[in-house]
């Protein structure tokens, strides 16, 4: 096993991969910005490293000062979480070059997944279905941009291909907007993202986000782990996130999961994974994999009773699976509340000091967070501060379990979003399931 690592990331991710560690007797490093000395994590880390201001550029996105903390406290690996630095290939490749293991895929791999053309390109190569789509870069041949949208059928979209963050993306619905909306995406491409590479993708009206989580260790080896609906968004951002997806069948599944595993192998992917997709009328398309532990590991989590930190960590420890796609059973259903200190109406950042706080708790109840009373959530990042899950045997337990936890959830001295899932919880579509990516807009009349 490795022997201790730097967690390069804070909040509660940060806190989630200290405890994986300490199950597995791995000696921990808390890398902190000089606003987060009083994080949870870095209370409880064996080590803590201050690397700089609180603007993340001069901390948590400062490559040079992680390595060196790895190099000064004598650790073996990083682990980068998931935003900050988990998807930049270059602090991969240098956190290898220095002699440490990156815990995650490998920069060639992280480099292919963040250019969306190579990543389809690829998804296509193993089977996994794609949108309709231009099946690479768009040129500057009018005629052949023109023909291209007739053969996809409007509406369309066009895309950047190093595009991130629901950036860098223009619908368009006839033949008169294409060119300039091409040539507008292209600039803005390279403004936002350095590469003003762009492709095109029949847009799709409503549909769901289902993503598949998958595990493979670079030896051979991958399983997937079922699927995660997340189409309850708010910006692109993913408000509630849910497992197993409704109305997903087990031959679906299956079918989806198989193909995942199968470019994991061709790829020779390494570590967890997600393959993201939008599905339409009982279709999937891959959008995207983002090639990290994400927000919403969780609730797969709790169905499936594997720990994937854990996982994440024997695979850079260079242990094979040591599970098989057998051993992943999908049992019962869990629900992940993302909260947020924010005004839940005008979703403005509510930073500042947590007055009363009482966690929620009981049977199938799980409290993923960094905060305490007299803790002060600082104005310099991300507003998320911990994620509610519930688990029960079916949805409607996980349903009736998430309410009563979010009335006994008490977050005292700033503004939370809890109104709003409560709202959410109590919605009958929502309790239906199987709502589409435009709903919680269009019931917040943002659409
Ligand atoms: P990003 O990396 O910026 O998150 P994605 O490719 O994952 O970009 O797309 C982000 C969101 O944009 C999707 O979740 C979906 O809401 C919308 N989107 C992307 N491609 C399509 C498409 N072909 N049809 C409809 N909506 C799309």
């Amino acid at each position: 096993m490795l022997d201790k690592v730097v967690i390069a990331n804070r909040g509660e991710i940060a806190l989630r991969i200290l405890r994986a560690c300490k199950e597995l007797g791995i000696k921990t490093v808390a890398v902190h910005s000089t606003a987060d000395r009083d994080l949870k994590h870095v209370l409880l880390a064996d080590e803590t490293i201050c690397i700089g201001k609180p603007s993340a550029l001069e901390s948590y996105l400062d490559i040079p000062r992680i390595i060196a903390a790895a190099e000064v406290t004598d650790a073996v690996a990083i682990h980068p979480g998931y935003g900050f630095l988990a998807e930049n290939a270059d602090f991969a490749d240098q956190v290898e070059q220095s002699g440490f293991i990156f815990i995650g895929p490998t920069g060639d791999t992280i480099r292919i997944m963040g250019d969306k053309v190579e990543a389809i390109k690829a998804m296509r190569k193993a089977g996994v279905p794609c949108v309709p789509g231009s099946d690479g870069p768009l040129t500057d041949d009018n005629e052949r941009n023109l023909q291209i949208a007739k053969r996809i059928g409007y509406p369309v979209i066009i895309k950047a291909a190093g595009g991130g963050g629901g950036r860098g993306m223009r619908v368009v619905r006839d033949d008169e907007e294409l060119i300039d909306s091409i040539a507008l995406t292209q600039s803005e491409a390279q403004q936002f993202f350095g590469n003003p590479v762009v492709y095109m993708e029949k847009f799709l009206e409503n549909p769901r986000h289902i993503e598949v989580q998958v595990l493979a260790d670079g030896q051979g080896n991958a399983i997937h782990l079922g699927e995660r609906d997340c189409s309850m968004q708010r910006r692109h951002q993913k408000v509630v996130e849910e497992a197993p997806a409704p109305g997903i069948t087990e031959e679906m599944r299956k079918f989806i999961g198989e193909r995942c595993t199968r470019a994991c192998i061709d790829i020779n992917y390494r570590g967890a994974g997600t393959f993201e997709f939008l599905y339409e009328n009982g279709e999937f398309y891959f959008i995207e994999m983002n090639t990290r532990i994400q927000v919403e590991h969780p609730v797969t989590e709790m169905v499936t009773g594997v720990d994937l930190i854990k996982e994440q960590l024997k695979i850079a420890a260079g242990q094979p699976l040591s599970l098989t796609q057998d051993d992943i059973v999908i049992r019962g259903h869990a629900i992940e509340c993302r909260i947020n200190a924010e005004d839940p109406v005008s979703f403005i950042p509510s930073p500042g000091k947590i007055t009363r706080f009482h966690p929620a708790g009981g049977l199938g109840v799980r409290w993923d967070s960094h905060i305490y009373a007299d803790y002060s959530v600082p104005p310099y990042y991300d507003s998320m501060i911990g994620k509610l899950i519930t688990y029960g045997e079916n949805r409607d337990i996980a349903i009736v379990r998430a309410r009563i936890a979010l009335d006994e959830l008490v977050i005292d001295g700033i503004k939370t979003n809890i109104p709003l899932h409560k709202e959410i919880l109590a919605d009958e579509n929502f309790q239906n399931g199987g709502t589409n990516i435009h709903y919680l807009e269009k019931k917040l009349g943002l659409q």
